[in-house]
């Protein structure tokens, strides 16, 4: 049996409770070793304090700021469905260049929001972003119920008011979860203060959410990295993304069109191989001798991908240099590598995330690109919310990363 690994981002307001959570959820979930709590008991005694729950976050934070040569942590637990790793990183750029890179991606997020404090303005922006990232899996705790007096009308109250915001940009969270991080109610056992409700805890909610290993039932996307010659075979390698690929399996390559059928599936080592899924590395043999170059994408032939002549794409600048409308700039996405002119950008501060400027000239380092790009090739992708890994992309200038960002929405077809 495959274990499936999940990756989730926790944001929320200063001070709403988050170190608190993750400890309590690392403590609950049992994924710190004896002699590691232990430790960190005496030491929390030495201070004259009971273990705090946020103390054992803030200590894996102090192991990670050691190790400066990465800029995420990683924090993992388990139970008995899946793995789970929590993102983390440092800071605000830093989250959004591994998430728009693909360095570290969630797949879901968990707003936690102080019940007693109420909905703050970053907490709105935080959600705004993760909605940008294209994040679609999400839910809510609504943390301190204890200073609330566990009453359920507050919490109806601000349920149906962070409901209403949710809504204006486009997210329906899962659940919304009364919670006490410090006590661990409705965190991995259920609140015996809150009977009132009867929905899932936090770790049957994360347990519902789904993985993106379901990109099994998407329709084939394979793209081309490579042609060997070997004897007198032609052997395309490259990743299946999505969908499954099979010996025998009509495809067509884009943005070429041309048509064949798999006529072997090569593994270094194996032989006979009649299937590979998302995630392996393969090469394929062809019915027909196509020339097939890398950047070719096997797709589907009953559910291809348009080949779009606009894109419009959220993108992260990182590079130290501003972005000019006039710039040439080129994209990256799975195999691919097309110039591309830029229709129109407008800029975002990605702190803040207000617009500064529609139709913008210039971008400058840190902030967001609302981006209408036009490939000056025919370029095969979709939009991030379909198919990830066809909706992901990296922008260079002068052979220089300078962006990541994902595909919104395509237009138009070629
Ligand atoms: P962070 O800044 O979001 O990581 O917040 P912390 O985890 O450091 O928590 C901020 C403060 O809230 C600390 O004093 C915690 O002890 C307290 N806190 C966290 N969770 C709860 C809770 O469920 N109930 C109450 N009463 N206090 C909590």
């Amino acid at each position: 049996m495959t274990t499936e690994d999940l990756s989730f981002v926790i944001v929320g307001h200063v001070d709403h409770g988050k170190s608190t959570f993750i400890g309590r959820l690392l403590h609950d979930t049992n994924s710190l070793n004896t002699d590691r709590l232990e430790e960190l008991k005496a030491a929390c005694f030495a201070l004259g304090r009971e273990l705090e729950f946020s103390f054992i976050t803030d200590h894996l934070q102090e192991e990670r700021e050691q190790n400066v040569t990465i800029d995420t942590t990683q924090i993992k637990f388990k139970t008995d469905k899946r793995n789970y790793t929590i993102i983390d990183a440092p800071g605000h750029k830093e989250f959004l260049k591994n998430m728009l890179t693909g360095a570290s991606q969630a797949e879901a997020a968990v707003l936690l929001v102080d019940a007693h404090e109420g909905i703050q303005e970053q907490t709105k922006r935080h959600a705004t972003l993760l909605h940008l990232l294209g994040v679609r899996q999400m839910m809510v705790l609504l943390n301190k119920m204890d200073l609330i007096e566990f009453r359920q009308e507050r919490f109806d109250q601000l349920k149906t008011e962070l409901l209403q915001f949710l809504k204006t940009i486009g997210i329906m969270p899962a659940h919304v979860i009364p919670l006490v991080a410090k006590d661990g109610d409705n965190c991995v056992l259920r609140s015996e203060r809150m009977n009132w409700y009867t929905g899932a805890t936090f770790l049957d909610a994360l347990d519902q959410f789904t993985c993106k290993n379901d990109t099994a039932h998407k329709p084939l996307r394979y793209p081309i990295q490579d042609v060997y010659k070997i004897a007198d075979k032609r052997i395309l390698v490259g990743r299946v993304e999505s969908g499954t690929i099979c010996q025998g399996q009509e495809i067509v390559f884009l943005p070429s069109q041309k048509h064949t059928r798999v006529a072997s599936i090569e593994v270094f080592g194996k032989t006979n191989k009649k299937e590979a899924a998302p995630g392996e590395s393969i090469g394929i043999t062809l019915a027909d001798p196509l020339f097939i170059e890398r950047g070719e994408i096997a797709c589907a032939i009953d559910a291809p991908p348009p080949i779009a002549k606009k894109i419009e794409a959220h993108a992260f600048w990182f590079s130290p240099h501003a972005f000019e409308k006039k710039d040439r700039i080129r994209l990256k996405l799975a195999t691919q590598d097309v110039q591309c002119q830029v229709e129109k950008v407008d800029r975002i501060d990605s702190s803040t995330l207000n617009t500064i400027e529609k139709d913008a000239t210039l971008l400058h380092t840190a902030e967001i690109g609302k981006f209408i790009l036009v490939p000056e090739k025919p370029l095969v992708l979709e939009p991030f919310d379909q198919i990830e890994e066809l909706g992901r992309f990296v922008l260079e200038k002068d052979g220089e990363p300078c962006a990541g960002g994902i595909v919104v929405s395509t237009h138009g077809t070629l």
